[in-house]
């Protein structure tokens, strides 16, 4: 990088900042993201529409500046798709080519053969059948090499299928993480929650459901920066998936919050799962990387419900909630399942 480039990089980053303080806007990575694009002026549209949100002078909110990065940047994945499928593409198209080139071939070939076996039907000299047999050798020879340069081509793209299959396969798996912990994101787990409900459904086999919220996390973000807080969610994040098992998925499900998915498992062993996160994320001492101050500890919430008959992923999902806000408004670091649950209050109640 030029030192022109590295101060023009500079600007950007800067005046980025500085919209991010001034708009109030929380400084999370994505949001910075957002605003650098903005600042470098690459995007026009997203220009047009940032231009206007600050024109109307309403002071824009997180949701919204979420909605611009879904938008205008959250397309990293589907380039890579788009990028993997296009090579297929070209490849299929090659292979195609010299499919149709090796059939002509073919097709020429068998045509001098018919005229050969036409000619040899008739008398015939000495210096012609001899004419003959060098013009048969020189097709035979032609459709040799044809063969052989179909059969590199199909070798090479035997090789390049394979690895264009490997590198859809990562851009497949990566689109169902969660880029920030690495557990299962809110796509998956939707998914894994109709597939886990149509098994309850279909084998009435027991099926909970888990929600985790961070206890005062926001503090925390306040206290020691969002990217120790970052930290946290991974540690949080990894807790959760080592005391689960089998067909249990853990995901995060957005901001500080958690679930995991407990088939074949009734209230009672949820409880018991829930139990264990909560105990093992509360052990662990909190060490800043970069310093190792010491940061103390973290706790979280938990909700737990159980799969009934008419239930949908999310009545399912409403209701380990309502456990989830039962357990934050009775002191925090508990969990409370429906079982606890009695007249709960509603969501909002709760400060
Ligand atoms: P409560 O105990 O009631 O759950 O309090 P809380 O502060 O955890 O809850 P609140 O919903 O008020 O705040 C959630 C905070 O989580 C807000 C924000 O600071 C933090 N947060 C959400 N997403 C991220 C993220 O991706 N990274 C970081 N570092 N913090 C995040
Ligand atoms: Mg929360
Ligand atoms: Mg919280």
């Amino acid at each position: 990088m030029s030192d022109q480039e590295f101060k023009r990089a500079l600007g950007y980053a800067n005046s980025a900042f500085d919209l991010l303080k001034r708009s109030g806007i929380p400084p999370y990575p994505q949001f910075y993201e957002l605003l650098y694009t903005y600042s470098t002026g690459v995007n026009p549209n997203l220009n047009t529409r940032i231009n206007a949100i600050f024109r109307s002078g309403d002071a824009p909110t997180a949701d919204l500046a979420e909605t611009l990065y879904d938008e205008f940047l959250k397309s990293d994945m589907s380039d890579r798709i788009s990028d993997v499928s296009e090579r297929m593409h070209e490849r299929i198209g090659a292979v195609h080519k010299a499919i149709d080139s090796a059939m002509s071939t073919a097709q020429a070939y068998s045509g001098s053969l018919d005229a050969a076996s036409d000619v040899l039907d008739g008398e015939m000299s000495a210096s012609a059948i001899k004419a003959l047999t060098s013009t048969l050798l020189a097709e035979t020879r032609r459709m040799q090499e044809n063969n052989h340069a179909l059969e590199s081509q199909l070798a090479a793209s035997r090789d390049d299928i394979a690895s264009l299959q490997r590198d859809l396969d990562h851009v497949r798996r990566e689109s169902m993480l969660d880029p920030l912990t690495k557990i299962a994101n809110r796509k998956s787990f939707d998914e894994g929650m109709e597939n886990a409900i149509a098994e309850a459904k279909a084998d009435g086999t027991p099926l909970s459901l888990m929600i985790v919220d961070i206890d005062h996390f926001k503090n925390f973000n306040d206290t020691y920066g969002h990217q120790t807080g970052d930290q946290v969610l991974r540690l949080v994040a990894m807790t959760l998936k080592s005391n689960i098992k089998g067909k249990d998925l853990a995901a995060r499900y957005g901001g500080e919050e958690f679930v995991a998915i407990l088939p074949s498992t009734d209230v009672e062993g949820a409880v018991i799962v829930a139990e264990n996160v909560r105990s093992a994320i509360q052990a662990k001492e909190l060490l800043k990387r970069s310093t190792n101050e010491k940061l103390g500890r973290i706790t979280a919430s938990f909700g737990v419900a159980a799969f009934r008959p008419n239930d949908t992923a999310s009545s399912l999902i409403e209701r380990a909630d309502r456990c989830l806000y039962a357990a934050k408004h009775a002191g925090r670091n508990r969990v409370l399942s429906e079982k606890e649950l009695e007249n709960a209050p509603p969501r909002r109640a709760v400060g």
